[in-house]
């Protein structure tokens, strides 16, 4: 089977190794360079937790994501010789004020009810395992499995893991369209009139997915939501959890480097970097750890997250075209849930079972409401 995975991101490299395995012969075509959108731009943290606002179907996905990663990873290195370094030291999750402690309080309580480890913490108990905390902490959370990677490497591990297992990449290959045949997909265009003969199409092309044209059919739609980091430069490998909180979050690499983020902006596919969105991550840093204050501004970068209307990730057939495969709209959550999307669409290929049920995401919920976008 031959199989076209449009777009080099990290979901495009999940998928391409995880074909690759199964027999596939898989090719990556990039329209730029690989991973240099969303995936190079992300904070990396494998973080449901954090993540999920309530119980339910998208805190089941993000905790399916997790335990896939944890599950994945050492194969992931064996097979890629990239550490994508999957770090131990958990999140911790502060609250600034009396708001805030009752809604840790409130997620404690549904994360214990949904099996989730969390442990409760008080200011000194959090500050013991991250002295850096302001003073001005009420109350903490501790995901001890809650993790991060650096997303760059993971992304790099996933590309050379598929091209260890047969696949092949292309970049400077934007495709333009789907060449469709009886209802069926019989490859790809290329944006310079090339074409590719496949036998299966993955879409994984983030904020630009819908772009691709034959698919009108399918509604699917996705708005790029603008997210910057600004990153400082610490001593190396003085690690601690990272800190998130409602205000923002500060994730440590092993290297010394620091990020600190985000913002979420509807600036269209604009990738600046804004003085607005320098102010607001700098006043989450000032309130979460003011001594990060004191040290090196290195570099600030901004990507685009891949949303779809309602938040959640496109993942299974196109009902237009049904060897067409559409794993995109990842949006906050694509590097926790990179391992996970990959075996559900190499399972959905084989026709195997998945560890969770696709339906859910499929793109027919956007096909089925005719509200226009
Ligand atoms: C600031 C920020 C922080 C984040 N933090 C986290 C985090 O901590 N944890 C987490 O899990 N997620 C996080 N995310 C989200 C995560 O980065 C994304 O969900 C994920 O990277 C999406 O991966 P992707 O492969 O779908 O998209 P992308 O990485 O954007 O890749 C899509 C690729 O498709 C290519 N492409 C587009 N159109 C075409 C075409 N026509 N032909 C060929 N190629 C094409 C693009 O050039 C691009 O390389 C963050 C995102 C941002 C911006």
């Amino acid at each position: 089977m031959k199989a076209v995975i449009v777009g080099g991101g990290i979901i495009g490299g999940a998928i391409a190794w995880r074909l690759a395995r199964d027999g596939v012969a898989a090719t990556v075509l990039e329209r730029g360079r690989l991973g240099r959108e969303a995936s190079w731009a992300a904070a990396g943290m494998i973080a449901p937790q954090a993540e999920a606002q309530s119980a339910g179907l998208f805190f089941d996905l993000c905790m399916a994501g997790r335990r896939v990663f944890a599950a994945t990873v050492e194969r992931l290195i064996a097979d890629s010789g990239v550490d994508p370094e999957y770090d131990a030291q958990g999140i911790l999750y502060l609250a600034l004020d009396a708001a805030e402690h009752a809604e840790l309080t409130a997620r404690a309580r549904w994360h214990r009810e949904c099996g989730a480890l969390v442990e409760e913490l008080s200011p000194a108990e959090a500050r013991r395992l991250e002295p850096a905390i302001s003073p001005a902490i009420v109350h903490a959370l501790h995901f001890s499995d809650n993790r991060r990677v650096d997303n760059r490497k993971l992304t790099q591990a996933y590309v050379a893991a598929a091209l260890a297992a047969g696949a092949a990449v292309r970049e400077n290959a934007r495709v333009d369209a789907i060449v469709t045949a009886g209802g069926r997909a019989t490859g790809v265009r290329l944006d310079d009139g090339a074409r590719l003969d496949a036998d299966l199409v993955i879409i994984a092309a983030g904020a630009w997915s819908h772009e691709i044209r034959g698919l009108e059919g399918d509604r699917v739609r996705l708005f790029p939501v603008r997210g910057q980091i600004l990153c400082f430069e610490a001593r190396p490998r003085l690690l601690g959890p990272a800190l998130f909180s409602p205000r923002g979050y500060l994730v440590p690499r092993r290297d010394g480097r620091i990020l600190a983020g985000s913002t979420m902006e509807e600036a269209g596919y604009d990738q600046s970097v804004t003085l607005a969105g320098i102010e607001k991550i700098a006043r989450g840093v000032a309130a979460m750890a003011p001594a990060i204050g004191e040290l090196r501004f290195r570099e600030a970068w901004a990507g685009l997250r891949p949303a779809t209307r309602d938040l959640l990730p496109v993942l299974g057939p196109s009902p237009t075209a049904p060897n067409v495969i559409w794993a995109t709209g990842h949006y906050r959550s694509g590097i926790l849930l990179s391992a996970l999307t990959g075996e559900v669409i190499a399972d959905l290929v084989a026709g195997r079972r998945p560890a969770i049920d696709p339906a859910p995401f499929s793109a027919a919920r956007f096909a089925r409401d005719r509200v226009d976008l």
